[in-house]
């Protein structure tokens, strides 16, 4: 009889199983992939590392103002997918490692609850105590004539060769990440989306700042762009918009949203709940509508993001098998988008916070950074602080540029420990960054 038995060894499920085990639980985790999830086999990780590859690109177009020269290198994808598959290997051989070093017994397959204490993995029935669902999403594609003709990101990170011409149909964090990355790597790319300005919910200022970087860059942003179907033809796949308007590529990707993992697991049948999407439904303690039945990450529909999941974990491990009484705490999660250039954010927008609050002031700051003055390319940095102006609060803080997760980070900490505009005023920059700038904005923009 195991303690706890956790289907799915995401970034969610390795972290509760992990914590849960070094407790004194006997823990098992069950998973038909390899160790990791989405985050560290085909999300994060891998398109981090394909984001860095499409960022050498430019810096060597960009290096030429600082005197270097010489013929631009070569970009070879079998070589870079390769090198990803190594590190990937790596990181599954760490997870497992870890794993096997905290006392997790892993087992290899498909998890299908039984009961509210039973775990089938094929012939096996795992009794125990709990059962934590940390199955993650998958790629969602709209019902529309020829959607499979399209990839989805899945398939990105083993693309046997890099098409011509891509077509990239979404405005959310992977259709822009990958019309960055492609871009970078040399394809052409038509980023179509339905509505008027991607990246809904980011700042309106950061999202027009990056649709105008992404056409410097030679990408073709077409907003809106309705899809109606997709059809193959002698010249390629052609992207048809109900307007009439046509698009003709090599391939197209769907990056239009991601959906629960929980189909096969017969969560149902035993008296879960579930969305209409087929998120698991849970309380403030990750409890479903079965007490000894729990569900943690992507799975829930709350954030999908890894650093989210691996709160959840900590947090539902330390409830049930250390002190207890724990809460995750949802406010203000900082973000990225790796894009080129990145795009960070922390709190409120804009237009959020005008819309929630009587008295915003807001500082924004839109220049163009020190390296640029040698290496001539007009990349434009937007920094942005969004302020209560009843108390002085900084409730959000915004970049696209450079690093700006990076610099984000940092300010995330200071949103949550309450700072105010006069404390980043008191704030001593460092010089020459372009992150000194979030310290230096001194008058505000003029409320309209
Ligand atoms: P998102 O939910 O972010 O975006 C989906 C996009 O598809 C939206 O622009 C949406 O448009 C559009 N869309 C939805 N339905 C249709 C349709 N029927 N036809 C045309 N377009 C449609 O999903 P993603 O797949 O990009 O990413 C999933 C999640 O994964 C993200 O929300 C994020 O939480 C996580 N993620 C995080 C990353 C990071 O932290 N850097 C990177 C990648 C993913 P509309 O806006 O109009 O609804």
């Amino acid at each position: 009889m195991f303690d706890l038995v956790l289907i799915g060894a995401g970034s969610g499920g390795v972290r509760c199983a992990r914590i849960a085990a070094s407790l004194g639980a006997k823990v098992a985790v069950v998973e038909a992939g390899p160790l990791g999830g989405t985050c560290v086999n085909i999300g994060c990780v891998p398109k981090k590392l394909f984001s860095y590859a499409a960022q050498y690109g430019e810096n060597f177009e960009d290096s030429a103002g600082f005197g270097w020269q010489g013929e631009r290198p070569e970009f070879n994808w079998r070589k870079l997918v390769d090198a990803k598959d190594t590190e990937i290997l790596r990181l599954n051989g760490i997870y497992q490692r870890m794993l096997e070093k905290a006392g997790v017994t892993i087992i290899n397959g498909r998890g299908v609850v039984e009961g509210p204490h039973k775990v089938r993995v094929g012939d096996h029935l795992l009794e125990t105590r709990r059962i934590v669902v940390a199955t993650g999403c998958k790629p969602w594609v709209p019902d529309v004539p020829g959607r499979e003709l399209a990839l989805v990101s899945d398939d990105l990170f083993t693309l046997p060769e890099l098409p011509k011409r891509m077509a990239i149909i979404g405005g959310g964090y992977i259709a822009v990440e990958f019309a960055s990355i492609f871009a970078g790597l040399g394809v052409e790319i038509e980023l179509l989306y339905r509505g008027d300005l991607f990246l809904r919910g980011f700042d309106r200022d950061l999202r027009a700042g990056l649709a105008e970087e992404m056409r410097k860059r030679g990408i073709s942003v077409r907003m809106p762009f309705g899809l109606e179907r997709i059809e193959k033809t002698s010249t390629g796949l052609v992207v048809h918009a109900p307007n009439g308007d046509t698009v003709t590529v090599d391939q197209v990707l769907m990056a239009t949203g991601r959906l629960p993992n929980t189909a096969g697991l017969n969560l149902e049948a035993h008296g879960v709940s579930l969305s209409k999407e087929g998120g698991v439904l849970v309380d403030d303690d990750f409890l479903t509508s079965v007490p000894s039945i729990y569900a943690i990450g992507d799975v829930i529909q709350r954030e999908q993001l890894t650093p989210v999941a691996l709160g959840e974990g900590t947090v539902l491990a330390h409830n049930l098998f250390g002190d207890g009484g724990r809460r995750m705490d949802y406010a203000d999660i900082p973000t990225a988008v790796f894009t080129t250039p990145n795009l960070s954010t922390v709190g409120m927008t804009e237009g959020e916070a005008r819309h929630r609050r009587e008295n915003v002031v807001i500082y924004r700051s839109n220049f163009r950074a020190m390296k640029h003055t040698l290496s001539g390319r007009d990349e434009r940095t937007i920094m942005k602080i969004v302020v209560d102006g009843d108390t002085n609060r900084v409730i959000g803080c915004h970049m696209m540029g450079p690093a700006a997760g990076e610099i984000i980070q940092g300010l995330a900490v200071a949103i949550r420990c309450g700072a105010t505009k006069a404390d980043f005023d008191r704030t001593i920059g460092i010089h020459p960054t372009a992150a000194e700038e979030f310290v230096t904005m001194r008058t505000p923009v003029a409320n309209d």
